[in-house]
Order: structure tokens, then C-alpha cells, then sequence
């Protein structure tokens, strides 16, 4: 069943942001069965049009100088869409519009949203494009001034016209059915969560009882993840067992992926959720450091976080999150490469000018006692650590590591040095605040090997600081 009340609505903007830019015109059709009401109205942006807008839609600063705010047409735009689907080309674009200026009044915008790109999309598969012009090229539509709120509105009413003629009312009503089905949410949420998530990346955390913090997760597409979570059919018990308990669902967006991953990193740590699996404290971490206790004679040392900077040293092999695994790792070593355990400081000798256990069963070349030379075994030492050597930080100072969302105009800046991540900024002020020492920020594993694969891609756009 495709519901009765209609509403084709396009609107023009001062940009492509819903926060930061604001409507500059609304065009509506109304549709309840035969009767077809239009109504469009400029707004005042209260805010200069970008002179490109100004050229691509023809609406003018001094056009919308006397028209009417938003606030002046907000209680007769709600009283037109109360009650129909709201429909629109890349509808989440104008729907975000309207409830961010809705917001701004302090007052909530709901509405079941259908898209008509993904209509499209749905019911011409064949196609690769589906913006207007294509569709008009395509279908054959009747334009009137494009870019023009009315005017594109009627192109969608159009299109409408045309998929009910050309693919009939049970695929229509069928492909309108798929879009709107909601998903199941568990009891205890508020409904409302399903029109605020939004489809952007980003950082979420699910609290249960008491506000307690239960998970913290990232995902390009935090609607989608979220509600992945009460999907009915991938339930696995941990999920399940989660479903139940939450309560609450917050969330960070982010411009990028690389910044929920940094961010999902820090708040893990900070906040320690119930069921996040439980990350290293970056002062447990160790790594062995080759010390050259004579000339040519070199020896693996134990370091501490605590001793030694991570994220400055050059010369460190491996992280660990204990000494007994860095000394496991070193035993495997030690095993294939024949290395004497003695001389690695991980047995201690037997007699003095006796060889070890291991030149006993040929497992060591004999470094113990003098059978193999020293600076042999510590060549052959180092050319067996080389895979585990940690990248020293290859700039002079801090970086930043620069996310666009070119679509939305928005920029975020994370600041990194020395492996460490000291915060993201929006802007000039933020970056300086970030760059201030405060001492706060610690090496750890999991930020070393998230940015050491990033930065390895060498797609980031570096900024040094
Ligand atoms: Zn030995």
C-alpha cells in the first residue's frame, strides 16, 4: 500500500551542510489522491548566498531580502506536511535540512522519508545514473526552471507519474513498502532513535542500566552499524545478550573513517566498556631494545614504557603488553635462528666456561663459549629482530592528518605526534589548542599500529605542524 498523502518537496540551500547552511526556498506538491496543491515560498537565509548558488539556482540575495524567515513559514510547512510521506530527490539531504532548522526552533520534525534516487535505483537497476538531469534526459521530463524549488519538486511528482504508468502500482507500492520498513528496535529504546541516527561515520556508545557504558563502537555508516546490532536474524549470544541490556545509544559522527577509528581507540581506553575486549594501559607496554654492551657485541634489553619514549626511540624491536610475552617471542627467536639463550640474557649460564643446554642439542651455535663470534651472533641477532623493529615517527614534529568530506564542506584535522594521538580539531584555534603541552596523551599500541597502516596507504593528506 503506497499511503494516501503525498509530498514532493525540493528545496534550495545557501550550501551543501545542513548545519551550517540554511534554506533559501521550498517547493511543495501535495498529493491526496486526484487533488494536486503546489506551494513554494524564498526564504530568508539570514545569511549571504555563495555567488556560484546564486548562479546555479537564479535565486539572488536581494530576492530573498524581504521574503520570509524560516521561523515565519515553519508552523504552515508543518501543517502542509503533517501527516504525508515526504518525498524528495536524495531525500535525506532535504529532510536533514528541514529538521535542522526545525531543531534550531527548538522544536522536532518527524516524517517517513522515501527517496526517489533510491526508487530509482530500485526500479531501474539497469541505469547507472540517477540525479535529475538523468532522469529528466531518460524519462523525458518536463522542466520548468531548473534548480528552482517548485520546478524540481514537479520533476519528482513526474517521475512519480511515470514509474506508476511504466512499472505499475504493485512494483511501485512494493519498492515504497522496502524503503519505509523499519527496522526493529528492542523494547527499552526510545523510537525516536531510528529518524535521529544518521548515516554519516562516526563513534557510538550503548549504555544500559544506570548509564552504564556497555560498548563503544565505530562504523562508516553509524545508522546502519546500530541497528546491524538488533538485526533479528544475525544474532550471536553476545549480541543478544547486549540487545537486552541497552538503554541508551549515543553517538560522535565524524567526517571520516580514520577519525572514529581514533576516536573509538581513545574511548575504549578512557572509559573501559563492559563488553569492549580490554585494551593495554600504555604504561604496561614493553619492547626489546638491542644495547651494545662491547664493541660489536650487542644485547637485547627489556624497556618499559615508563623508561623509554616509544614514540621517539629508534632503535626498539616489538610492542608487548607483557614481559612474559616479550620473552616468549624472544625464545621462539632465539629457537629458529639458533641464537644462544645465555648471550640473550634469557638463561643464565650453567658453569662459567661451560656452553649452554641448547649448544648441547645444536640449537645454539655456540656464542657461549666463544665458538662463534660474538659480533657474528649479534648480526645474526639483529637480522633476526628486523621484522619486529618499530617504525620510528618519521617527522620533526607533530603532524596533521587531514579528512574532507567535500560534499559537506567540512574538514577535520587529527593531530599525531610522535605516534601519539593528541585530538581532532575543526579549524586554526582548535589545532593550536591540541598542539599546547598538556602531557596527557600516552604511546600506545593500538593508535601506533592504526596510524602506522594509514600512513603507510600514503592516501591522508599529511599537514605538518
Ligand atoms: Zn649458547
Amino acid at each position: 500500500m503506497i499511503p494516501d498523502r503525498l509530498a514532493f518537496i525540493d528545496l534550495e540551500t545557501t550550501g551543501a551542510n545542513p548545519v551550517r547552511d540554511r534554506i533559501t526556498e521550498i517547493g511543495v506538491v501535495e498529493v491526496d489522491g486526484d487533488r494536486v496543491t503546489t506551494w513554494n515560498t524564498l526564504i530568508n537565509p539570514g545569511r549571504p548566498i555563495p555567488e556560484f548558488i546564486q548562479q546555479l539556482t537564479g535565486i539572488r540575495n536581494e530576492m530573498v531580502a524581504n521574503a520570509p524567515t524560516f521561523a515565519e513559514v515553519a508552523e504552515e510547512l508543518a501543517e502542509r506536511l503533517q501527516g504525508r510521506l515526504f518525498i524528495a530527490h536524495n531525500a535525506r539531504f532535504d529532510y536533514g535540512f528541514v529538521k535542522n532548522e526545525y531543531q534550531r526552533l527548538g522544536q522536532r520534525f518527524r516524517s517517513d522519508v522515501l527517496c526517489t534516487v533510491r526508487l530509482s535505483r530500485k526500479l531501474f537497476p539497469e541505469y547507472p545514473r540517477h540525479n535529475l538531469d538523468s532522469l529528466i534526459a531518460r524519462h523525458g521530463l518536463q522542466t520548468g526552471d531548473r534548480h528552482r524549488a517548485l520546478a524540481d519538486a514537479d520533476l519528482i511528482w513526474q517521475f512519480w507519474r511515470l514509474l506508476q504508468r511504466d512499472r505499475g502500482e504493485d512494483a511501485l507500492a512494493e519498492a515504497v513498502q522496502q524503503q519505509l520498513k523499519r527496522p526493529a528496535l528492542p523494547p527499552h529504546l526510545d523510537p525516536a532513535l531510528l529518524d535521529d541516527l544518521p548515516e554519516s561515520p562516526g563513534v557510538y556508545l550503548l549504555y544500559g542500566e544506570n548509564d552504564v557504558l556497555l560498548y563503544v563502537g565505530k562504523s562508516i555508516n553509524l545508522r546502519q552499524r546500530v541497528l546491524s546490532h538488533f538485526a533479528a536474524d544475525t544474532r550471536e549470544y553476545k549480541e543478544m545478550r547486549l540487545t537486552q541490556e541497552v538503554r541508551r545509544i549515543d553517538w560522535h559522527e565524524t567526517v571520516g573513517e580514520l577519525g572514529a577509528l581514533l576516536l573509538e581507540s581513545r574511548l575504549v581506553k578512557e572509559r573501559q566498556p563492559v563488553h569492549n575486549r580490554r585494551l593495554r594501559r600504555a604504561s604496561d607496554l614493553c619492547s626489546w631494545r638491542l644495547q651494545e654492551v662491547a664493541p660489536g657485541d650487542f644485547r637485547p634489553q627489556l624497556v618499559s614504557g615508563h623508561d623509554v619514549d616509544f614514540g621517539r626511540a629508534g632503535d626498539l624491536f616489538g610492542l608487548f603488553a607483557t614481559k612474559r610475552e616479550a620473552t616468549n617471542t624472544l625464545r621462539k627467536i632465539a629457537d629458529a635462528y639458533e641464537l644462544c639463550p645465555v648471550i640473550l640474557g634469557l638463561e643464565k649460564p650453567a658453569q662459567p666456561g661451560r656452553p649452554c643446554f641448547a649448544f648441547q642439542v645444536h640449537a645454539c651455535k655456540g656464542a657461549c663459549v666463544g665458538k662463534e663470534a660474538i659480533g657474528m651472533h649479534s648480526a645474526r641477532l639483529m637480522a633476526a629482530l628486523a621484522k619486529l623493529k618499530l617504525d620510528a615517527w618519521a617527522y620533526p614534529g607533530p603532524i596533521g592528518l587531514v579528512e574532507r568530506d567535500d560534499f559537506l564542506d567540512v574538514e577535520e584535522v587529527h593531530v599525531v605526534d610522535g605516534w601519539r594521538y593528541l585530538g581532532t580539531a575543526r579549524g586554526e584555534a582548535e589545532i593550536h589548542q591540541l598542539l599546547e603541552p598538556t602531557g596527557q596523551s600516552r604511546f600506545d599500541m593500538d593508535t601506533y599500529k592504526l596510524l602506522r597502516t594509514q600512513l603507510a596507504k600514503g592516501k591522508l593528506k599529511v599537514r605538518r605542524l
